[in-house]
């Protein structure tokens, strides 16, 4: 049982500690979880924004490289368009009757100034660069621009590719800066027939300077590249005439020897490839050129694109400025960032709200643990306790049948015991009945001789007067021997109203004879009223007889012998004081007077039962009863009793 209660109480109290502290799991956690999230953030953080950035550049990419295609293929035919329109042109100025004329008569001055104006209209309503018309062995006979200081009359332009072209009979196209004019153009040339053959190449240059001032405005930038990969139509100034590749120096030779692009240098352009994108597509660097001294040239990136045009062996190549994609490369991140920290912080939200509804299940199942195991420790210990108390049950009632059966067994042992002690008193009231009848009879026999006397004396009326004496005297006996057997009847059952003055004279009665053999002066001062007190009859006036009884035997040697009895009312009791004028009780009997079989008579003379049975008998009444030694000598013994009034009135 106790085992029980200490092993139970710390279960308790470590759970009313934790209702305090956080659980321990939290802790552990606590202490785990930003490490982890920090781990995590390290390598998720750069993922995301590389994986953003790749998705970004690779969009962005594809975005400027649709515009790129579609703005080459917006400018080659832009290009196809302005070359087709001076196509015919050559044809038609072939056939041109002033042209003719003047070849027909190449020295004739009047035919020259009017093919020289013939051609200076033409061109300037065909807005092409230059209109002119070669001899056979590749003089300039008249031309658009006659009138200028780059007049190309009397030029010869034999070595030029499309004067051999035309001189064949083709239709000649090609590209050059022109020797004269320093400008580049795009030569149409076609040969003028007469009956007898070819006598002359009628030659359109046009100019791409418009073409190219308006690709320059656009946002890819173009440039054209011939065979040798040299530059020649740019929306970029710089980059014209320079080479995609640096030109092994035979082959620059050669070009140089056949005055194509006249004297330029044929520089290479500072272009770099950065990254092949596949499908000829690339991503470039190229450096700014002809910034100034001392100047760092800046260098751009381009989404290079490169188509071939159909016809011709021109490289057509579209550039455009990738700055953008690093702009939504970097924007992209930005974005990604923020989400990522928005997402992350969103996870990080639903991470510490779970631990915290974790920590809150783990705290309520120990605060449910804690409460069932408690419980479980009150069950057992009231199972326990139960048991326990069903045990003592069983033991008590077990006691309270023993006390009863011993309370039987004491009961009867005390009837027995009062019995024998009222034989004891019995024996000696005997001696004084002896006297108080013997008294009597003597006397009756007196008078009954008497009455015989007058009788034979005839004297009836005596005679009489002593029969009726005798008559009382036996009526007296008859008293006596009542009182006798009535004491010796045995005395038992509850408590029930008597009237205690009768009780007491019974008993000063009984011992009347002993009191007048010892001389003893009776002092009795009690009421006429008949009070009444809870008790029975014969039992309270074995009491009264066990006291006098002991008051005529302490007085056996006392000089003074009086025996006083009175009575004293209270509101609730009533009180019989029993006086003599005896020993008294020795300072060391008194405490012990009342115990059985304690006596202090010779043997033979007393069995020390008289007052334990008063005792007993008064205590069975609710009664009370002492004994004291009187100031003057001798001792008092006061029985109080309830008044049956007052028992009546406290009874339910
Ligand atoms: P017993 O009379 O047989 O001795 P009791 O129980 O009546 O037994 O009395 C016990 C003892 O109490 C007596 O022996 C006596 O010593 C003492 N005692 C009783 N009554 C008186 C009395 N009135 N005066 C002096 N002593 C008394």
């Amino acid at each position: 049982m106790n085992a029980n209660s200490e092993t139970a109480s710390p279960a308790i109290d470590a759970a009313s500690d934790d209702a305090l502290a956080p659980p321990a799991s939290t802790a552990m956690r606590t202490g785990r979880t930003p490490w982890l999230i920090a781990a995590a953030m390290a390598v998720l953080l750069p993922l995301t924004l590389w994986q953003a950035a790749h998705w970004a550049e690779k969009a962005a990419l594809q975005a400027v490289r649709d515009e790129g295609i579609k703005n080459l293929i917006l400018y080659i035919s832009n290009l196809e368009s302005e070359l087709e329109k001076y196509e015919y042109l050559p044809l038609i100025l072939a056939e041109e009757k002033d042209i003719i004329q003047l070849l027909q008569h190449p020295r004739d001055d009047a035919h020259r100034a009017i093919a020289n104006s013939a051609l200076e209209k033409i061109n300037a309503f065909a807005e092409a660069s230059a209109t002119y018309v070669m001899a056979s062995d590749g003089t300039t006979l008249a031309s658009s621009n006659w009138n200028t200081d780059k007049s190309f009359v009397g030029k010869n332009f034999k070595f030029r590719p499309y004067f051999q072209t035309a001189m064949r009979g083709k239709a000649g196209h090609y590209f050059a800066l022109g020797t004269t004019s320093n400008k580049p153009g795009y030569y149409l040339s076609h040969p003028i027939h007469l009956e007898e053959g070819i006598f002359g190449v009628i030659v359109v240059k046009v100019s791409m300077e418009r073409l190219e001032r308006t690709w320059a405005q656009g946002p890819t930038q173009v440039i054209v590249t011939d065979a040798n990969d040299v530059v020649f139509i740019s929306s970029q100034e710089d980059w014209r005439f320079r080479t995609l590749r640096p030109l092994p120096p035979d082959e620059a030779e050669k070009i140089k020897a056949t005055r194509q692009y006249h004297d330029a240098p044929l520089l290479p352009l500072p272009i770099r490839v950065k990254e092949e994108l596949g499908g000829g597509d690339r991503v470039v660097t190229i450096a700014g050129i002809g910034e100034g001294p001392g100047r760092q040239p800046r260098s751009t990136d381009y989404l290079m694109q490169t188509t071939n045009v159909a016809n011709i062996t021109w490289n057509f190549h579209a550039l455009s400025r990738v700055s953008e994609v690093a702009a939504a490369v970097y924007s992209a991140m930005a974005a990604a960032g923020l989400v990522f920290l928005i997402a992350f912080l969103g996870v990080l939200y639903l991470i510490q709200r779970r631990l915290r509804f974790r920590d809150r299940l783990a705290y309520q199942q120990q605060v449910a643990d804690t409460l069932k195991t408690a419980r479980d420790e009150l069950e057992v210990r009231v199972s326990d306790r139960t048991a326990d108390l069903h045990a003592s049950n069983v033991h008590l009632r077990r006691e309270i049948g023993e006390r009863e059966r011993t309370e039987k067994t004491l009961r009867q042992t005390q009837d027995e015991l009062v019995q024998a002690g009222k034989l004891a008193v019995l024996g000696e009231i005997t001696t004084g009945i002896n006297h108080e009848l013997n008294q009597p009879l003597g006397a009756i026999r007196s008078y009954a001789d008497n009455a015989r006397t007058y009788l034979d004396r005839d004297r009836a009326g005596e005679a009489r007067e002593n029969l009726v004496t005798i008559s009382e005297l036996t009526e007296r006996m008859g008293a006596t021997i009542a009182r006798l057997k009535g004491f010796a009847r045995k005395g038992t059952g509850d408590a029930e109203p008597v009237i205690i003055v009768r009780a007491v004279t019974n008993a000063l009665d009984l011992l009347a004879a002993r009191f007048r053999n010892d001389g003893i002066e009776v002092a009795a001062d009690l009421p006429g009223d008949p009070l009444m007190v809870m008790g029975g009859s014969v039992r309270l006036e074995q009491v009264f007889v066990n006291l006098l009884s002991n008051a005529v035997d302490a007085m056996k040697d006392s000089a003074r012998r009086v025996l006083s009895v009175r009575l004293e009312e209270a509101l609730e009791t009533l009180t019989v004081f029993v006086e003599d004028t005896g020993t008294g009780i020795a300072e060391d009997d008194a405490g012990r007077i009342f115990d059985p079989f304690f006596t202090t008579k010779d043997v033979g003379k007393g069995l020390g039962l008289g007052l334990s049975i008063t005792y007993g008998i008064v205590k069975d009444f609710g009664g009370d009863i002492t004994a004291a030694n009187r100031p003057g000598g001798g001792a008092v013994f006061a029985v109080t009793l309830r008044r049956a009034e007052a028992a009546a009135e406290d009874r339910p």
